[in-house]
């Protein structure tokens, strides 16, 4: 044991989870896929299922990812200020910033209906961004920076008064729906900051339609507005130094927002193994991400979603040697949500596995790495608000319930600690 409490991995295999596929015999694609090392684990420690949020409720990545973290997602900035700061574009304090992407669209009678939304022939992209790039309208500047394949960042800034990002997405996330009014939410905090919002957005959607009226895409979409807000360092949170690598700029967005060490990981899975190894030595707590389970899933069938599974796993050993062998190490592999990978839902909201193992962890008697194998393990069913109290638990980094230490009563067993002077310095 280093320091204050065992280090913590915490393996993200995004999307993992799934439902029956009638293609593989009614298993899920991690059921069915040959899983040594994932069930090397779940033999080794103790398993459960766990919900990101409330039971049922679909996530995204970045939302699942303060979870995990132990936030809860309105602690963090919306998910336009983290893919900014992922690809390193300056946020706005005062301005909006939202996520945005190229569509296809057509008229409509006085509307627009989205026909392709995915426009996988990026090469028109970057021609496009340098039309719609700055926009001025009633005191707002609006700026378009390209980004990666047909997607970008639309920031807002107001020349003085206020702009609020509780505004209605203009990308409905499905063709053949209309453009949307961007609109206030109905729990805006300023709500005429957020009408301000919604107005230089409607503004500039319709502009980029007049200005893309030669390119092969019509429309901007944005969506996911943000303004930064201040959550609490993870490190403070947690008495752990943390340590993300992933290759999605949004979730580098939040190792950033939450002061953690951020790494872009090698995409071979052997070398990506190698790189989380390499980090366990040099931080208390390292997530390591795994997106590729969820990008088949939507891209392709069942089938091929297990054959990704078995490929990571296959590089898993010396992860899983070590977490066998290390007792001062714990480790967790889960998902950030379920990724149906046949059905036309984005995400969907069942419960994901979980395997943990560490010298302190308790076994039970699951012997695979899987959802119906895992919701008969000792861990239970449990909320992911509860993760990381759980690992640091299992690191032994939970400070007995009832003691301060510090003011901010941080429930880690800091000992970064206020010495009484042996004599008064109070000179008053
Ligand atoms: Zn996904």
């Amino acid at each position: 044991m280093r320091g204050e409490g065992r280090t913590v991995g915490l393996v993200i295999l995004d999307g993992v989870a799934d439902r029956p596929a009638p293609a593989l015999d009614g298993e899920t694609p991690l059921e069915a896929a040959a899983t040594p090392q994932l069930d090397r684990l779940a033999t080794a420690g103790q398993s459960g299922t766990m919900d990101i949020r409330a039971p049922g409720t679909p996530m995204s990545s970045d939302r699942a990812h303060a979870v995990l973290f132990g936030y809860d997602p309105a602690e963090v900035p919306g998910r336009g200020v983290l893919e900014a700061r992922g690809f390193d574009v300056s946020v706005p304090a005062d301005g909006v910033t939202c996520s945005a992407s190229f569509a296809a669209a057509t008229p409509e009678g006085d509307r627009w209906r989205i026909t392709d939304r995915t426009v996988t022939d990026a090469r028109p992209c970057n021609g496009a961004a340098a039309q719609v790039a700055r926009f001025e309208t009633a005191g707002v500047t609006v700026t378009f920076d390209y980004t990666w394949k047909n997607r970008g960042l639309v920031r807002l800034r107001p020349e003085s008064g206020r702009l609020d990002p509780a505004v209605t997405d203009v990308d409905p996330f499905e063709a053949g729906l209309p453009v949307v009014t961007p609109a206030p939410l109905s729990d805006a905090t300023d709500s005429d900051a957020a009408a301000r919002t919604g107005k230089a957005l409607a503004a500039y959607t319709r502009w980029t339609v007049d200005r893309l009226s030669a390119m092969p895409v019509d429309v901007v979409l944005s969506k996911w507005a943000g303004q930064p807000t201040d959550p609490e360092p993870f490190a403070r949170r947690h008495g752990m130094a943390g340590a993300t690598l992933t290759p999605k700029p949004v979730l580098q967005g939040l190792g950033h927002t939450l002061g953690m060490a951020v790494a872009d990981p090698p995409a071979n899975y052997d070398d990506r193994c190698r790189a989380a190894l390499a980090a366990l030595d040099d931080h208390a707590f390292v997530h390591v991400h795994y997106p590729e389970p969820d990008e088949v899933a939507h891209a392709a069938s069942p089938a091929a979603k297990r054959d990704e599974i078995e490929a990571i796993d296959a590089t898993l050993e010396p992860l899983v040697d070590r977490a066998l062998a290390d007792p001062d190490l714990v480790l967790a592999v889960t998902a950030d949500h379920t990724t149906p990978s046949r059905g036309n839902v984005v995400h969907s909201g069942e419960p994901v596995p979980v395997a943990l193992t560490g010298e302190t962890v308790r076994r039970d008697d699951v012997r695979q790495f899987g959802e119906r194998s895992a919701a008969t393990g000792g861990l239970g069913r449990f909320a992911a608000r509860d993760l990381c109290r759980q690992l640091r638990a299992a690191a032994d980094r939970v400070l007995l319930d009832g003691l301060r230490r510090a003011p901010h009563v941080p429930d880690h067993p800091t000992t970064d600690l206020d010495a009484l002077r042996r004599q008064t310095d109070d000179r008053t």
